[in-house]
């Protein structure tokens, strides 16, 4: 019998107000697995007003930072012995091997839950001198509050490491959440909200309300209950949440897309960068954010680099993941899949050259040969937008400034990645890098102690580190009058 999955609202798993289903399609054989509840905005509005309760007067209200931190502390632990389980959950969900949540996705969520307990009773407010008020003094402090409740809007391809950099830093910081999962991968999501439940979270701090990003999302987005957006994903629905939220003056964290350049020079250790490039370009299926997708090579090593990428780019073996030898998967969905080949056509129409890879042969699943182009320019398609799928683009540069030049020249500014052996370029160029994050000589260094978060197209504000579990914070001022 197919599977199915119902809401998460106030503890217990409910079925949608209107009964609406969505389909969740295995990308290896494009066959439908599971079905899961498609909300409606009572929906939203019931897993709201659960959230609402528990933030103002329900027990979650009463409790102090360190007891949020001994519940974080506990779901870690749930989740640590949950591993396998949760990895094969998101690898099935979206056809990737299961190797790779299990040492990368999982193992970072458990990362986020322990260093948030630890960030729950550290958000410390300020005493403030002051002037004083008309000639008395006054002591002035202030406190951080929670922001409210949250809405966690998430994307399907690393679905339980990105919905716990979200509810991890909410929870330390005292807020509740109704988490809305991609159309693909709800059910780690509501797995999660089930442990939480088990470590002992009070019913209704954490909510799944599952469905279409225009439906649920919206009306999570438009609820005047929810406080702030937490919103992982494309550019454009980024863009539309901005404009629902604008004028009901909410908080907004956007988490957006990217075309992250990796600048590999002469001087770098040449086997490093092309398997360290590779990797950036392949993980997931080239499904990251922070995809190093723009290779940028100094010109005297160009030809001998990209042919060395065109080289791994074959030796990796695509296929069905839960079989042996595989390393890499379909991509997730049947758009996602039109749209890469989309790109490697454009690329081909636009004159770059085809080292590795292709247009995708039709047979059954949606799997996408590693791709690498190059004697690219920075005014192609392949170059300047974000393609989701395995696919590499090589430019190149003479200079050190002309390579600062190019990688900053795209309308992404999420992530850069720099290849060399020499100490000061290094320093200069990653401080040169209108981004958010650089890796010198490793791609795209993610920790659970680190703030992750863009510039330009690539989004608003920070999660990650104490500027996440900030951003789940309002500062109050509270000045006493000392006659
Ligand atoms: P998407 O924008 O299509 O969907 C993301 C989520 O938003 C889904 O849950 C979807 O249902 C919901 N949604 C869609 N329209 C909405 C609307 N109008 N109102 C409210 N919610 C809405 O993105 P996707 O295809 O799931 O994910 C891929 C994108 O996510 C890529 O651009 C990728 O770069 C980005 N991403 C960014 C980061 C980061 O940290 N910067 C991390 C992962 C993915």
């Amino acid at each position: 019998m197919t599977q199915h999955f119902k809401h998460f609202i106030e503890g217990a798993h409910t079925e949608s107000s209107d009964a609406g289903r969505l389909e969740l399609v295995n990308p290896v054989n494009e066959q439908v697995y599971a079905t899961a509840a498609s909300g409606t905005a009572q929906d939203v509005d019931r897993a709201v007003s659960a959230a609402n309760f528990q933030l103002y007067g329900g027990a979650w209200s009463k409790l102090n930072g360190t007891h949020r931190a001994a519940l974080l502390n506990q779901l870690a632990n749930l989740v640590e012995r949950d591993l396998e389980l949760l990895a094969d959950m998101d690898a099935r969900a979206i056809g990737r091997s299961p190797m790779e949540p299990r040492m990368l996705d999982v193992p970072n969520a458990i990362a986020n839950l322990r260093a948030a307990a630890g960030w729950a009773t550290q958000l410390e407010g300020r005493t403030i001198p002051t002037d004083g008020y008309m000639g008395m003094r006054t002591l002035s402090y202030t406190v951080r509050e929670p922001v409210g409740v949250v809405a966690a809007i998430v994307p399907w391809n690393a679905p339980l490491m990105i919905t716990t950099w979200k509810v991890a830093a909410l929870l330390a910081a005292g807020c509740t959440v109704v988490i809305k999962p991609s159309e693909e991968t709800p059910q780690s999501a509501l797995h999660l909200a089930a442990l939480c439940q088990e470590a002992g979270f009070p019913d209704g701090v954490v909510n799944v309300v599952m469905g279409v990003g225009e439906v649920v999302g919206r009306a999570l987005c438009a609820h005047p209950k929810v406080a702030k957006i937490s919103f992982t994903g494309s550019p454009e629905a980024g863009a539309t949440i901005q404009r629902v939220a604008a004028p009901l003056f909410k908080r907004v964290t956007l988490e957006l897309g990217g075309k992250s350049p990796q600048i590999v020079f002469d001087d770098a250790r040449f086997d490093d960068a092309v398997r360290g490039c590779a990797m950036g370009l392949f993980v997931n299926q080239g499904q990251v954010c922070a995809a190093g997708s723009r290779i940028l090579v100094q010109k005297n090593i160009a030809q001998k680099f990209s042919e060395a990428l065109a080289q791994a780019a074959k030796s990796v073996t695509v296929g069905d993941p839960s079989l042996a030898g595989v390393q890499m998967g379909p991509v997730a969905k049947k758009a996602q899949y039109e749209r890469v080949n989309r790109y490697i056509r454009q690329g081909i129409a636009e004159g770059a050259e085809l080292l590795a890879g292709g247009v995708s042969e039709p047979i059954q699943g949606w799997f996408v040969q590693p791709t690498i182009f190059s004697n690219a320019n920075n005014e192609m398609s392949i170059a300047r937008e974000e393609i989701f799928g395995p696919v590499g683009t090589v430019l190149t540069f003479e200079t050190e400034d002309e390579a600062i030049e190019l990688a900053n020249d795209s309308s992404y500014g999420l992530a850069a990645t720099v290849w060399t052996s020499n100490l000061e370029r290094a320093h200069k160029v990653a401080g040169s890098m209108r981004v958010g994050a650089v890796g010198v000589n490793c791609w795209s260094p993610l920790d659970a102690n680190l703030p992750w978060g863009g510039l330009k197209s690539s989004g608003i504000g920070r999660e990650g580190g104490l500027p996440g579990a900030l951003s789940y914070t309002e500062e109050k001022v509270i000045s006493v009058l000392l006659p």
